[in-house]
């Protein structure tokens, strides 16, 4: 029998919780409050307590959370930040906005994260911050990472657009005792998944943190008083309202996850799929289950035809985009990522799909690239 499996399915999520988010959101529209106000404030408090942070700035997407935190920190002309190569484009994106230059380290092949052995040799007298990606719901080695920033007196501003909810060694993301600051995504694929676009940034730095807020809102202490050039990164209390309604599920949504991660893992032991590394003591949020599998175009194409939706994330590794260029990369450069975007394949993982979803899909996936 043919089934037909989504590689998210948010229809199915919504149906569990349509109540409280059609509540949430006929109260913001009775309130007309509709941007910052007292919702984006308890989503700030919110996300900051369960990050181990003291604070928390809402803003409109995970890309705006990245860019407010490198312009607040005076990340720009003339400085460097490293970062993976192998991570959504916002990451870098956001670098070269800010005006600073992104430098690539390449990444570790069995867990597609920054490697951290290789980030001492990239640093020079530029170099300002770390950004690492915690990669599919993976924190990164931030013990590895913090030790090294805190050599070079650096930055370290961790991207966990993907990995809300992670912890490594009991610590979840933003957390850790050598970040700077922490951005999420609330993009409507993340794990907190708001309906439209919207971030957050959580820190332990008041300074940071009062200046992060200034510049989300056009650098205005008072409204049309100027102390300097920001920009609009607000976030709507409808989206707000959304999240804290969903909030109260994130957990049960990541563990089974997991469940279904571990259910492939099982399936994929020993064969030509190559399950993902979860290093000892990560607990992964598995916004993405990706494999590594040989003739992965083909395993797509044949998937595709069996009913079962796949992704690439990512096809491109971003030293290799054309608007990177004057970065001056080629291919070949930082092989390991250059391979895993030839490699990966990203797997249906949602929080609702069937026992029967899934076992179809392992059978699939092991039948396509047998
Ligand atoms: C989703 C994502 C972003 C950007 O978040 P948006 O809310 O879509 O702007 C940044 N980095 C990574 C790794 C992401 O996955």
């Amino acid at each position: 029998m043919t089934r037909t499996v989504p590689l998210l399915d948010l229809k199915a999520q919504f149906a569990t919780i349509r109540e409280e988010v059609l509540a949430a959101v006929t109260g913001v529209l009775e309130s007309q409050v509709c941007i910052n106000g007292p919702l984006v404030e308890e989503l700030e408090r919110a996300i900051a307590a369960r990050s181990g942070c003291r604070f928390g700035v809402g803003v409109s997407s995970g890309t705006d959370a990245l860019l407010d935190t490198l312009m607040a920190l005076g990340v720009g002309a003339g400085c460097e930040v490293i970062t993976t190569p192998f991570t959504f484009f916002a990451t870098a994106g956001c670098i070269h906005r800010a005006g600073a230059r992104a430098v690539f380290v390449d990444i570790e092949p069995d867990t597609y994260l920054i490697d951290p052995s290789r980030i001492e040799a990239a640093i020079t007298e530029r170099t300002r911050a770390i950004l690492p990606v915690h990669l599919y719901g993976q924190p990164c080695d931030m013990d590895a990472i913090g030790a090294i920033a805190r050599r070079h007196g650096l930055f370290v501003v961790e991207d966990a657009a993907q990995s809300i909810g992670a912890t490594r060694g009991g610590v979840p993301c933003g957390g850790f005792a050598e970040s700077t600051a922490c951005c999420f995504s609330f993009f409507p694929s993340k794990n907190l998944g708001a309906a439209g676009d919207g971030g957050m940034i959580v820190t332990n730095d008041a300074a940071l943190h009062d200046r992060m807020k200034l510049l989300r809102n056009h650098g205005a202490h008072e409204k049309y008083f100027h102390d300097e050039v920001g920009a609009n990164f607000r976030l709507d209390a409808l989206q707000a309202a959304v999240l804290l309604a969903k909030l109260p599920k994130l957990d049960e949504w990541s563990r089974r996850r997991r469940e279904n991660a571990a259910y492939y893992d099982s399936r994929f032991q020993g064969t030509a799929v190559v399950p993902p590394t979860i290093r000892d003591g990560c607990v992964s949020a598995v916004n993405q289950y990706v494999v590594r599998v040989p003739n992965r175009d083909g395993v797509k194409a044949k998937l595709a035809a069996r009913g079962v939706a796949s992704e690439i994330y990512y096809p491109r590794p971003l030293h290799l985009q054309r608007c990177f260029e004057y970065l001056g990369y080629r291919e070949g450069d930082l092989p390991h990522a250059g391979r895993a975007a030839r490699e990966v394949l990203a797997l249906p993982v949602f929080p609702e799909l069937a026992p029967q979803d899934l076992e179809y899909v392992a059978d699939a996936v092991l039948a396509c690239a047998g």
